[in-house]
Order: structure tokens, then sequence, then C-alpha cells
């Protein structure tokens, strides 16, 4: 009896945290809605043309279930190790993206597993994931990913190179190019990256109007926590949001 009394304060307690956390990311989720919403309306979009996806990289697999319970069904991981231990345990009822950089050995622990690889930046790399695909009889999904800043830091075609980059993965038969992505350069002041998602919707048009086989411009993923709304004004359909419903992440 004793124990029990002992017991139950703490485990008020821990229920008190859960059920804190999951009204703070579903109240995040409402909001960054309301925004991409918001954008829409001032840029004469459809809100249906945007795709939010839930970036849980680094967090709980708690935090995407209490996500999905607000309606996400849409999940960005950038490491493959954490992608197929969430793959694994939340299974196929959401959407599974790879937006971080792919090594090539990796390639095979998620083609046929993720709707969509975000991050193909290589002849090398779409090769591997043609090989990879062809063994498994899938088609994969992807999108080029272009440095529209030529940030040294950062992965990713040039615009001057992406063309031909493009051109060059849409002759492997088991990979469909479905668009483009860029990350914009970290900075407080969204507007400066406005450019940046500006000429990603030119260099999509410019390559959509060379209709290549197996290529198809529909999906432009730009805008993250610090600029999805600009990113939305300037056309795109799939915004990649972290920190804004999951918070600030802790690297171990
Ligand atoms: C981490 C990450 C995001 C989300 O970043 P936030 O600023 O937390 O929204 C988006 N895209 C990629 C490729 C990422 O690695």
């Amino acid at each position: 009896m004793d124990n029990i009394m002992e017991e139950n304060p703490s485990e008020m307690a821990d229920m008190d945290k859960k059920h804190a956390r999951r009204n703070e990311i579903s109240e995040n989720i409402a909001i960054v809605q309301m925004r991409i919403e918001a954008a829409c309306l001032r840029s004469h979009r459809d809100p249906s043309e945007v795709t939010l996806i839930a970036v849980s990289k680094t967090k709980p697999v708690d935090d995407l279930l209490a996500a999905m319970d607000a309606g996400m069904t849409y999940f960005g991981e950038n490491k493959v190790q954490e992608l197929t231990m969430k793959m694994d345990t939340i299974g196929d009822r959401v959407h599974w993206h790879m937006i971080g950089h792919l090594q090539k050995n990796k390639v095979k622990y998620i083609v046929g597993r993720v709707d969509l690889i975000h991050s193909v930046d290589s002849l090398d790399l779409a090769v591997k994931i043609q090989s990879e695909a062809e063994k498994r009889s899938v088609i994969s999904n992807i999108l080029v990913e272009v440095n529209m800043a030529e940030e040294e830091s950062k992965f990713g075609a040039t615009a001057g190179e992406a063309i031909a980059l493009v051109e060059e993965i849409a002759q492997l038969p088991n990979i469909r190019i479905q668009g483009l992505m860029t990350i914009a350069p970290f900075t407080d002041v969204p507007e400066e990256n406005r450019v940046y998602f500006r000429n990603l919707k030119k260099l999509a048009v410019d390559i959509k109007s060379k209709n290549i086989d197996n290529v198809t411009m529909s999906i432009l993923s730009m805008g993250m926590t610090g600029d999805y709304e600009v990113a939305i004004e300037e056309g795109a359909t799939m915004v990649r949001v972290g920190t804004g419903i999951f918070g600030e992440r802790n690297y171990l």
C-alpha cells in the first residue's frame, strides 16, 4: 500500500508530461498549418497544393505518434539508420521521405521502402539507386537536390549542372524524377532566401519545358522552419518543417 502511494505521484507527473508534450506538438502543427494557408492565400494558391513534411530527425517515436494523431502523414528523416528504425516501429501507415545526404552504401536499406528521396545530388548515387530498385523490381521516386546558393557546406548540384544531371538520371529506367529540392542558407531573414526559391522554380519550369521522359517537375521541395512561408509564395509544393513542429533539436 505504501509503495503504491509513493509511486503514484511520479507516474502522474510522467502522464502530465506526456500529455503536455502531445498538446505542444499538436498546437505547433495547427500553427504551421495556419501559416501555410495564409501564405497560400497571399500567393493565390490552393493549400491542397502544399504538402507539409514533418521533419522528425532526432525526435523519439512518441513524438511522431503524437504528430500522427494530429494529422501528419508525411515524415522526413535525414539519417538512414534512424529512418529505418522508425519505419520498422511505425510501419507504412505514413509516408516516409529521405531528406538528408545519402551515402551510396546505405541506398540498399531504403530503396523500395521510402516514398521519395529528396536528396539525389550525383549520377553515381542515382546509378546506385537504379541498381537497387531494379533488384527489387520497384520504381524509385526522387528529387534532384540543387545547391542554389552554392554554399560550400552543402550538397547538391549547382543550378548550372542541374539540367545535365536530370537528363542523365532520366535515362535510368527504375527512377522517376518528380522534381527538385533545395536547402536554402540558414538565415534569420527569410526574405534573403526568396531569390533562391524563385530561381529553383524557374529551373523547374525550364526543365519541364524540355519534356524529358521519366521526368515530371510536379514537386518543388523547398522551405524549412525559418523560411517556408516565403518558399510557398515562390511555388513550393513540399515544405520540410522540423523545429516548427517538434521544437529545438538536441544533438548528442
Ligand atoms: C533538418 C532538416 C529540415 C528541417 O529543419 P528545421 O529548420 O528544423 O525546420 C529540413 N530539410 C532538411 C534537409 C533537413 O535536414
